[in-house]
């Protein structure tokens, strides 16, 4: 039987109070020891007038208090008119005590609700539990109402993503004016990216824009509860969304619900949260469209996810919020200093060119502790040595220590294959365009290399795919070139792969290597991968157009190193920025 975390709680919490409470009741009815005596000495000390007190009660003892006011009980073998007696010999005769009589009832009653709600929890897969669930799904987050509202300048860096949600706040405030356009009305997105890119910050943010409820939920709230209650943990949450109106609500972390199904749709995969994930899109696709409801999700593994989720009218905006370069650091350092007394000698651009890597969650937290630091030492601003300080707070744990070299060395060598790859592409053709190069590492892979070739044709020529391969060894021979052959990195194992596939299909499909000939392998039947020849030739070919790359880019070496040493300096470059570093020269 699986327990939720708060189903165990809840449960220990029961079992606590029971505890507790028996233990008091027993100290209770039994404040002081009642001190067994003979019947015989009881008659006795009737008589010799020791006796304050005697309670009479059903039981077969009688209960009593003694003048020094210490208790007794005895057996209780009564003599017919014992109460007489009794009274003759001035003892208070009490009948039995009432109140304990409610007391245990009371008790007896507290108990077996105690036991029916623990019977209650345990049980599995009553409608009940279902329902008591639920309520405590109330716990779902909904907070918009605030002050403290949340809005795209709580955003820095991640220009891109905003603008993207940007478009959406229109949306969500006035849905029928896009469904009067007949435009396809988006109802999800999915946020991807490391882990403190501010993700959920931009969800808020959009439904703080739009002034609307922000209902956030966590997929793994969904997992390992109770057969069909993630299902209707999820129809609750719409629900509840949809009687607020319009809304935006964000669902962390769907990996955990929408895991890759293993096996196709028959396969081993976890029934539970394929129920869960079909509610899901059940949900999802109920929406009218015109609802004004966005349902926001984000992971930071997106190549787990279930291809279903990522299906038109489901996620089908996917935005990356990937981690924060040295202007984007900058900014969110500038944004989290805002309402801090920085002293004169902190700079922060000094401080964004130090801290690459760092996630905006981590740049907060690297304020946030420079400003505990100071407040400790009662210091009348944050200066830079808190700063310092707080930087090492920041990344212990972590497994470098001295991130800063260790990430120089790194980032260079990064910096030398991107731009290898980015030179050799425009020394090959300036037609070619490089969008964009950045040497911090995307969600999507390693390298941070885009290009375009330009117009979309229906063939490529023989030079064309020669070019694509020397691209893809671009950023290898750099690294070789500079570094020298003993240093190059397992960085461009990608790179080779894809260039070897390349030169084994210009071999054995597209008749393009003429020592090969024009034969198709492919029709011929067989696996080219196991074709001695194929390989042979291809390992020369490729490394002809290896060599050739290594000219082209020791030719252009001063080249390679004026865009590295940029590269190094803004971490990304965009096309203009490239094209004006290349441009300069006249190759
Ligand atoms: P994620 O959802 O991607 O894991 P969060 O949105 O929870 O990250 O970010 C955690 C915190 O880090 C935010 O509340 C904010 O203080 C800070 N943060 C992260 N990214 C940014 C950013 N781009 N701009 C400003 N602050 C950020
Ligand atoms: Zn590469």
């Amino acid at each position: 039987m699986k327990f939720t975390k708060k189903k165990k709680i809840i449960l220990v919490s029961i079992l606590a109070i029971l505890i507790v409470a028996s233990i008091g009741y027993y100290k209770f009815s039994n404040t002081e020891e009642h001190k067994n005596i003979p019947y015989s000495k009881f008659t006795t000390l009737v008589n010799e007038g020791k006796i304050d007190t005697v309670i009479l009660s059903e039981e077969s003892k009688i209960k009593g208090t003694f003048k020094d006011g210490t208790l007794f009980k005895t057996d209780n073998p009564r003599t017919e008119n014992f109460k007489e007696v009794l009274l003759l010999s001035d003892v208070n005769v009490k009948e039995s005590d009432g109140n304990t009589t409610i007391k245990d009832v009371v008790m007896f009653v507290f108990f077996l609700g105690g036991f029916a709600l623990l019977a209650f929890f345990i049980n599995k897969n009553t409608a009940k539990q279902a329902q008591k669930e639920i309520t405590q799904m109330s716990t779902i987050d909904n907070n918009n109402g605030g002050s403290d509202k949340t809005n795209f300048d709580d955003v820095a860096g991640n220009e891109e993503a905003k603008e993207n949600l940007k478009e959406l706040v229109d949306f969500i405030k006035n849905p029928d004016k896009y469904e009067r356009y007949g435009a396809r009305i988006p109802r999800g997105v999915l946020l991807y990216g490391p882990p403190g890119t501010g993700k959920t910050l931009l969800a808020k943010a959009l439904a703080g824009e739009a002034n609307v409820p922000f209902y956030a939920v966590s997929g793994s709230d969904f997992i390992q509860v109770y057969a069909g209650l993630g299902a209707s943990r999820i129809r609750d949450l719409f629900k509840k969304a949809r009687n607020a109106g319009k809304c935006v609500i964000f669902i962390d972390e769907i990996d955990a619900l929408g895991k890759k199904r293993r096996g196709g749709a028959s396969g081993g995969g976890n029934d539970e949260s394929d129920r869960t994930l079909n509610s899901l899109l059940t949900e999802m696709s109920g929406f009218n469209g015109n609802e004004g409801i966005i349902v926001i999700a984000a992971t930071n593994r997106i190549d787990t996810l279930d291809e279903a989720l990522l299906r038109p009218g489901r996620f089908d905006r996917q935005i990356e919020v990937g981690l924060p370069d040295i202007n984007a650091r900058h900014k969110i350092l500038k944004l989290h200093g805002k309402n801090k007394p920085l002293s004169k000698d902190v700079d922060l651009r000094r401080v964004a060119y130090e801290t690459v890597y760092f996630s905006g969650a981590k740049l907060e937290n690297l304020m946030n502790e420079s400003a505990m630091i100071a407040a400790r030492k009662n210091d009348e601003k944050i200066r830079k040595n808190h700063l310092d300080k707080a930087f090492y707070t920041v990344i212990a744990g972590e497994e470098k220590k001295d991130r800063s070299s260790v990430s120089y060395q790194e980032k260079e060598i990064t910096a030398f294959h991107e731009a290898g790859h980015a030179l050799v592409t425009k020394l090959n053709s300036p037609k070619n365009r490089v969008t964009k190069i950045t040497i911090i590492p995307s969600t999507k892979g390693a390298g941070g290399f885009s290009m375009n070739i330009p117009p979309d044709k229906m063939y490529k020529t023989k030079e064309e795919i020669k070019n694509t391969i020397m691209t893809a060894l671009g950023g290898r021979v750099a690294e070789e070139l500079i570094f020298g052959e003993n240093k190059i990195t397992s960085g461009a194992s990608n790179d080779l792969q894809k260039a070897t596939k390349m030169v084994v299909s210009m071999i054995a499909s597209l008749g393009m290597d003429k020592e090969a000939g024009l034969i198709n392998y492919e029709a011929i039947g067989g696996d080219v991968r196991a074709n001695g020849y194929i390989i042979k030739r291809a390992k020369t070919l490729l490394n002809e157009i290896y060599e050739e790359t290594k000219e082209l880019l020791s030719n252009n070496k001063e080249l390679l190193e004026k865009l590295t040493k940029e590269l190094l300096e803004h971490e990304t470059l965009d096309e203009d920025q490239i094209n004006e570093l290349i441009d300069n020269k006249d190759f």
